[in-house]
């Protein structure tokens, strides 16, 4: 900005007000998305460690708007999340990925992210069950994942809907594991299926970062005590897959195995192999 001379300037920036604009045309955008049916899943496989079998898929939201093109997940659900409509949107990723994962063999789960915004919503369970039903899915091959942030706004809600979801026997997932707030505090109260070891600490562990190797460890030494799953997240190359196997990760999520796929492909991932 010009004009840096005394007193107050309050000067006009273009650039901020280009992303101020383009935020409120995407938001108005985003609002018809789900109606105008321009969101997609798509499914990232997770696969057992040991037997390198693809044991369940990430659900992750696409979206592909008409006037901005593919808006990456990054930048739309700090938006939606902002204007609660993840709450509509979430639902509608909640039933669609049971959906998907009815076409699969019974004993590939699915995982579904949900925001804090959605967790505090008091309809958040009934939504759960909802889709549950709607698509026949026995709970037990449901995951939510959750990350540590939600503990921190309303600790006492967001464990109580937890403690639903679990009750109905769908796991529950610690996302992005060591990068947010992390007091343990919560591990001690919350029965976590698994946790997903931030892929930051993946990468730093292949090149032989010690504080990285030393985490990975330590998350991996906790999980196993409090029996709980260990999915190293963001796995990309050979030697990454093999550190965190040597590591004693249970899982492995990444672009080595594979990068997220649409629904189709990953029912064909299962073609000529009976769904019973
Ligand atoms: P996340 O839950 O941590 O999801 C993993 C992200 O890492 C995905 O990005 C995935 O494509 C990416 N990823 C997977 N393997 C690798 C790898 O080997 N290397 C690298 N560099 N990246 C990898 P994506 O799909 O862009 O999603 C970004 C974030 O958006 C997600 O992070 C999640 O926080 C959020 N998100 C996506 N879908 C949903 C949804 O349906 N609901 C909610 N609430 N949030 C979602
Ligand atoms: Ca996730
Ligand atoms: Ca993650
Ligand atoms: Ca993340």
């Amino acid at each position: 900005s010009k004009d840096e001379g005394g007193g107050k300037h309050y000067t006009f920036e273009p650039s901020l007000h280009a992303s101020a604009e383009e935020r409120r045309q995407l938001e108005f955008a985003l609002r018809s998305a789900l109606e105008r049916e321009e969101l997609v899943l798509n499914f990232q496989p997770v696969v057992d460690a040991q037997r390198e079998c693809v044991v369940s898929f990430e659900a992750l939201v696409r979206w592909n708007s008409p006037e901005h093109g593919f808006v990456s997940p990054g930048k739309f659900i700090p938006l939606a999340e902002d204007t609660r409509l993840i709450v509509p949107i979430g639902e509608w990723v909640l039933q669609e990925a049971c959906r998907q994962a009815m076409k699969w063999p019974d004993d590939i789960r699915v995982a579904v992210n949900v925001s804090g915004e959605q967790l505090l919503d008091p309809n958040f369970s009934a939504s759960v069950v909802n889709a549950l039903s709607a698509s026949g899915l026995p709970p037990h091959r449901l995951e939510i994942e959750v990350t540590e942030s939600i503990f921190v706004r309303d600790d006492s809600t967001a464990r109580s809907t937890l403690e639903q979801i679990m009750a109905l026997g769908c796991g529950v997932a610690l996302d992005d594991f060591g990068t947010g707030y992390s007091s343990l505090g919560y591990l001690r109260k919350m029965r976590f299926s698994t946790i997903k070891v931030d892929r930051s600490f993946v990468q730093g562990a292949a090149v032989n970062n010690p504080e990285s190797l030393a985490i990975i460890r330590a998350v991996v030494a906790m999980a196993d005590s409090l029996e709980m799953s260990t999915t190293a997240e963001g796995v990309e190359t050979e030697d990454e897959l093999q550190m965190v196997r040597e590591l004693g990760c249970k899982k492995i999520q990444g672009f080595y195995y594979s990068r997220p796929m649409p629904a189709k492909d990953a029912e064909e991932l299962f073609a000529g192999r009976p769904l019973d």
